[in-house]
């Protein structure tokens, strides 16, 4: 079932989602050699409190065990769900990406970056641009009477033009007071076909992009996605409201 939001619920999911945008901005500097993904997690955990938020994703039910942190912090050919550890430390090259969720007002704020450590191989570096860039192809989309299908083949005809993998397995998602709701928002398709979109939606759209096949395995953490080939991976994620003067990013700092 699709929960369409009210004006006032638009509102309170944008002081959600800017507790989001206030985690990215706090730990940007953090994106450094000898830095471990637990720290950057213990930060942003602790700016989704300073803000009186709960991170959404601490304790989220898994297949084998409830997600142990407050953010997934995935390494090169960690697509999502990495669990962050102390073990984890970041060194010059990598990419890593960070999805973060917060609860305000009992509404969620969903979004994910990638950012570079030190010095990154100019591939992999358009990589994370082109994923980006495919985000707001499949944003420009979200108009009222547009269809799922229009967002999801923006995303998928901009990167398929670099030869990238786009991994189907996983997908966008409506937000709100649920961190999944209906409909899911797969980053492929067909323009004209899926749901109609309404005023009043309010979605994540994340493309999940490879360099190599679009292939994905779980690791044994029951957490981690990987791309079966070893190649990275780069994701970037905003939740944003459909509404009569376009599409709204609801993850940005007010
Ligand atoms: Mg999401």
């Amino acid at each position: 079932m699709i929960r369409l939001k009210s004006p006032e619920e638009i509102d309170r999911m944008r002081r959600a989602g800017a507790v989001v945008a206030a985690v990215f901005e706090k730990i940007a500097p953090l994106m450094q050699s000898g830095v471990s993904t637990y720290e950057i997690d213990r930060v942003a955990h602790e700016e989704i409190v300073r803000h009186g938020a709960i991170p959404s994703f601490l304790d989220f039910p898994g297949e084998f065990s409830p997600f142990p942190a407050a953010t997934c912090i995935s390494i090169d050919s960690e697509v999502v769900h990495g669990i962050p550890s102390r073990d984890r430390i970041l060194e010059d090259g990598m990419i890593v990406s960070v999805d973060v969720g917060a609860i305000l007002e009992d509404m969620h704020g969903d979004a994910a970056r990638t950012y570079l450590v030190g010095e990154v191989d100019p591939e992999i570096r358009k990589l994370v641009e082109e994923t980006e860039n495919s985000f707001w192809k499949g944003f420009e989309q979200a108009t009222i009477g547009n269809r799922i299908g229009d967002i999801s083949h923006a995303v998928e005809a901009h990167v398929q033009a670099f030869g990238y993998g786009v991994i189907e397995v996983l997908t966008g998602h409506g937000v709100g007071y649920d961190l999944h709701e209906d409909p899911s928002v797969p980053n492929f398709g067909r323009k004209g076909r899926g749901v109609r979109l309404a005023e009043g939606m309010t979605l994540a759209l994340e493309p999940m992009i490879t360099l190599g096949s679009p292939r994905v395995q779980m690791e044994r953490d029951g957490w981690t996605f990987v791309t079966r080939d070893g190649k990275p991976a780069s994701h970037f994620e905003n939740t944003f409201a459909i509404t009569k003067q376009g599409p709204i990013v609801l993850t940005a700092s007010c």
